[in-house]
């Protein structure tokens, strides 16, 4: 139901994730979770309120300066800590988070569980970690891997994803909205701009179709064909 992600905030990152969150509550939610990346990927997650996805995260060890957070309105599944977002590939290098519905995850999850994929999860979200997964084992870099994935979704997403090893966020949007937040030295991504109007009044709203990568570097928004999109930049005028 919610979205959020920065990239650029240190040791801020996890403290950032999870105040997004909690300005997102207003969307209503059954579960809430946070992933970050630097050589691996650790993630929290856990159902109820994000009160105790911050209990959780007192006894969890997340480290990273790339994070992507959520909180879940379930469509497929039960609200429990399994079905919290981020999700998983088998090897753990990738997690992703998701607003919306994959219309088409049955027959992917009957493929990739046919591949030898293991799942465990009920929700239509698990098939894109491990259609990622996929993608990397067969050798494409982190952005291609993402891209491909997203491509055999049908439905309507927002999604974030991490990878090991990868110090950005990749994201696509199609039918759910994803707004870029930009600041000096941090980028953030969210569903929706009070997640982040702490920090800044500089957005980027996504066009259904887009891409966004997001670095050290800073952001990228392209189109479904990997060609570079030319975006405004609009300002804020509201206060959180
Ligand atoms: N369909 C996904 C699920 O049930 C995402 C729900 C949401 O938008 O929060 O986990």
């Amino acid at each position: 139901c919610g979205i959020i992600g920065c990239v650029g905030r240190g040791s801020e990152t996890l403290d950032t994730l999870v105040h997004g969150l909690s300005k997102l509550e207003y969307r209503g939610y059954d579960s809430a979770g946070v992933a970050m990346a630097d050589e691996r990927v650790s993630l929290c997650k856990k159902s109820g309120k994000i009160e105790d996805l911050r209990d959780a995260l007192e006894s969890a060890t997340l480290s990273g300066s790339v994070g992507i957070g959520h909180t879940r309105w379930s469509t497929h599944g039960p609200p429990t800590d399994a079905n919290s977002h981020p999700h998983q590939d088998c090897q753990g290098d990738v997690a992703v988070v998701h607003n919306g519905i994959i219309e088409n995850y049955q027959s992917l999850r009957d493929e990739l569980v046919a591949a030898g994929h293991t799942f465990t999860s009920d929700t239509d979200t698990e098939v894109v970690p491990h259609l990622i997964e996929d993608a990397l084992a067969e050798g494409a870099e982190p952005e291609a891997a993402f891209r491909q994935a997203i491509a055999r979704l049908e439905g309507s997403y927002a999604i974030a994803a991490v990878v090991a090893g990868t110090e950005a966020i990749f994201a696509a949007r199609h039918d759910s909205p994803l707004v870029l937040g930009l600041d000096d030295g941090a980028t953030y991504l969210a569903s929706d701009v009070p997640a982040f109007r702490d920090f800044t009044d500089q957005v980027v709203y996504l066009a259904d179709g887009e891409f966004a990568r997001l670095d050290d570097a800073g952001w990228e928004v392209t189109d479904s064909d990997g060609v570079s999109v030319e975006k405004d930049v609009d300002t804020i005028e509201w206060d959180p």
